[in-house]
């Protein structure tokens, strides 16, 4: 087998995307995004092909409120780090393997928010969060005036490994996010400015989508 691409990912490249992480990281965390040190982001780095890739993510268990040296590594395709390093990645970082495999994505931010958990638990029994003609739809390039969009939910389990075949069925190639029920959102881009494009205009439509149904009583 040939050399893992990690190995040929320049130390400026590198340095590159830990930096960009970081800035997002302090941007997240200024808005409240990871409560409770919740969350975590990616960006992949280096060459990509479905079954070798790799992709800088946050470390389990630190303060994302705060910058350290320590708050990243390099992890391969099945989440193992590249390196040798005592940082564990988040437990999540499963979950991103399987949406860069599916996509190729350049980027993917993780958070929890009141209303991405809300309306998991509010159209949990359709499995999705329908959203219809509200003009951020856009920000997935979704142009039809009355557009409707179904964002994917899937189970929450304590046990991430079981999480990951439901992303790989449910996950929508025209729709850049899927949500875990009554935990976050999974959000994802080309690179980290359209992933956080999406992730902006999600939270967006769930506050809107949540707010509209309390208002029309349903
Ligand atoms: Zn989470």
């Amino acid at each position: 087998m040939s050399e893992h691409p990690s190995k040929s990912i320049l130390l400026e490249e590198k340095q590159r995307v830990y930096r960009e992480l970081d800035r997002v990281k302090t941007d997240f965390a200024s808005r409240g995004w990871f409560p409770g040190t919740s969350g975590n982001l990616s960006m992949r780095v280096g060459a990509f092909t479905p079954e070798q890739f790799t992709f800088a993510v946050t470390a389990s268990g630190k303060d994302k409120a705060a910058s350290t040296p320590d708050d990243f590594l390099l992890v391969d395709e099945t989440g193992a780090a590249c390196e040798p390093t005592a940082l564990k990645p988040s437990a999540e970082t499963l979950i991103h393997c399987e949406i860069y495999r599916q996509t190729g994505c350049g980027a993917i931010f993780h958070i929890h928010s009141v209303y991405n958990s809300l309306v998991s638990e509010l159209f949990w029994d359709r499995r999705s969060v329908p959203v219809e003609g509200v003009e951020l739809i856009k920000a997935f390039n979704i142009w039809d005036e009355e557009a409707v969009i179904e964002v994917p939910i899937v189970s929450n389990f304590a046990n991430i490994p079981l999480i990951v075949p439901e992303v790989r069925d449910r996950l929508d190639k025209r729709i850049p996010g899927i949500l875990l029920r009554k935990h976050g959102i999974y959000a994802w881009g080309r690179d980290a400015f359209e992933a956080r494009k999406h992730l902006e205009a999600f939270e967006f439509l769930f506050e809107y989508v949540y707010k509209l149904k309390l208002v029309q009583g349903r």
